[in-house]
């Protein structure tokens, strides 16, 4: 379970979040959706600790990230694929993480199965495809075994096994009963894997509801979203 607690993040004068609260349940594929600009990153930096909100929590399994006696057990995230060490091979950057929280070896074998990585598990990522990084941070999020899952524009540069191949994975963790959550663009992509989906805009909570709520009376989650979001594309700009 994750929980967005009337949360707040400034920088400067501008406010990319405000006020967002929502929970991100266990057993189902949460999608989060929102203009480019809406808060998505900032909002998922904050349940990891990377970004210190101005007011309110985030709580991961009842406790703040930096509460949590083990972190990669508890939370798996995925924010820049490419923030990779260019001189550390994919198992190094792997086993480097395993290492310093006290994760077997065998798991990094396992997590780079998991991905397809193992037959470049000793390459460096400088020749590696977006997808593959992608793939890379995957198994990175996943090392941990962990019950909550944050994965930002996983499947951006995966070509369409690579994307399939996601959406099954996000399936299955979730079937598990772990809390899956990620930001996506595409439209499609999201109304197959999402069970539930929620909305912000300029930083604000729009809607918080299933993807079949949402699509009711419209052709596709596409339109319900370019819909539901019209009045927030605008930053700035829009009527509050
Ligand atoms: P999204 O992920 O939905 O595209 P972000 O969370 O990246 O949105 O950004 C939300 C807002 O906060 C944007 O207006 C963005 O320009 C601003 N922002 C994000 N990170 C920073 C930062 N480190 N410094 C200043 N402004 C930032």
């Amino acid at each position: 379970m994750l929980d967005i607690r009337t949360v707040t993040k400034h920088y400067g004068k501008h406010t990319a979040v405000e006020n967002l609260s929502f929970s991100v349940r266990p057993g189902a594929v949460t999608g989060f959706l929102g203009p480019n600009g809406a808060g998505k990153s900032t909002t998922m930096r904050m349940a990891v600790g990377l970004v210190r909100p101005d007011a309110g929590e985030i709580l991961i399994h009842g406790r703040r990230y930096d509460r949590l006696a083990a972190p990669l057990h508890e939370v798996g995230v995925l924010l820049d694929a490419r923030a990779v060490h260019p001189r550390r091979s994919a198992y190094q950057h792997l086993a480097v993480l395993a290492t310093t929280h006290g994760i077997p070896p065998r798991r990094v074998d396992e997590v780079l199965g998991l991905v397809g990585l193992s037959e470049v598990a000793h390459g460096y990522p400088g020749g590696f495809s977006l997808g593959m990084y992608q793939r890379l941070g995957i198994a990175a999020a996943l090392l941990g075994d962990p019950g909550v899952v944050i994965l930002d524009e996983p499947v951006n540069g995966l070509d369409p096994e690579g994307i399939r191949w996601v959406r099954h994975l996000l399936k299955r963790l979730a079937a598990e009963g772990r809390t899956v959550f990620l930001s996506s663009h595409l439209m499609g992509e999201m109304e197959m894997t999402a069970d539930r989906l929620v909305v912000i805009g300029r930083g604000r909570l729009v809607a918080d509801v299933t993807v079949a709520e949402l699509t009711a009376g419209h052709q596709s989650l596409e339109d319900a979203y370019l819909d539901l979001t019209r009045n927030h594309t605008l930053e700035g700009s829009a009527p509050r």
